[in-house]
């Protein structure tokens, strides 16, 4: 039998797991077991008996800072080695697309959540562990953050979603943004579909759609639409 994809959340707040993840797609893969979820209480390795997982920062400053040997312990605790392990940080690389493909297919993830100031640098630097940031913003946590990636992974997992070619034309798979969608009733507050929509002309539409990811690429990401520029040039180049 093939095991399903594993993660392993490390957190001070077990109770916010599964959450979101355990509604509608993400929920019913739960449920149906194309993943598996568990979570670490970090503060079960604290090493007093106030259950203590931070302390004050060394070089003074505002906030707590979550300590090495707590956390080292917690993840000592994780078995299945074989799986990434995330620091989920504002400092991380961005979560991209890619990566979460990569994810979905390895054999689950390991996500560390940073509370107050974060970790301590000595065991993200002696563990060599992967951060990853969800975004150009500052979260009270990284449970959301977790929750996030486990989200886009889960849905690319084998069997989860009906149609696994909805995922080819989503935003990021050909580094451009997804065109816009339209549905009834055909006209709605005097504004009309496209009339190309409606057309029936397979071919037609394609190449619409193809201009309409192309031109909200160009406008909205710039950094995205010189990537899918330099692929195209390639290509050419190639053919
Ligand atoms: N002092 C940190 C800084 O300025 O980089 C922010 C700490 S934040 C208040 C607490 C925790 O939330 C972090 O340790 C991290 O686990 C999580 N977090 C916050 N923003 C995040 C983001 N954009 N991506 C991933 N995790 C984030």
């Amino acid at each position: 039998m093939v095991k399903s994809w594993r993660a392993t959340v490390l957190t001070i707040f077990p109770e916010m797991f599964p959450g979101m993840l355990g509604r509608s797609l993400a929920g019913k893969a739960l449920e149906a077991g194309h993943w598996h979820l568990e979570t670490v209480d970090i503060r079960d390795f604290a090493r007093d008996k106030h259950a203590t997982v931070d302390d004050a920062p060394f070089g003074g400053g505002p906030g707590m800072v979550m300590r090495p040997d707590v956390v080292d312990a917690a993840l000592d605790s994780v078995e299945g080695t074989n799986r990434p392990v995330i620091y989920l940080t504002p400092r991380g690389r961005l979560l991209t697309q890619s990566r979460v493909r990569a994810l979905a297919e390895g054999p689950g993830a390991v996500l560390l959540c940073g509370r107050y100031e974060g970790i301590d640098h000595r065991v993200i630097e002696a563990r060599g562990l992967e951060e990853v940031s969800v975004g150009d913003y500052v979260l009270s946590g990284g449970e959301p953050a977790a929750e996030i990636v486990l989200d886009a992974c889960v849905r690319l997992l084998p069997g989860v979603l009906g149609s696994a070619a909805s995922l080819d034309e989503e935003s990021f798979e050909r580094d451009l943004l997804e065109y816009p969608h339209f549905t009834r009733p055909q006209e709605w507050e005097g504004r009309a579909v496209p009339e190309i929509l409606v057309s029936g002309h397979h071919e037609r539409i394609r190449a619409w759609r193809l201009e309409q990811s192309e031109q909200l690429t160009r406008e909205r990401r710039p950094d995205l639409w010189a990537r899918y520029v330099a692929r195209r040039e390639k290509k050419d180049l190639m053919s």
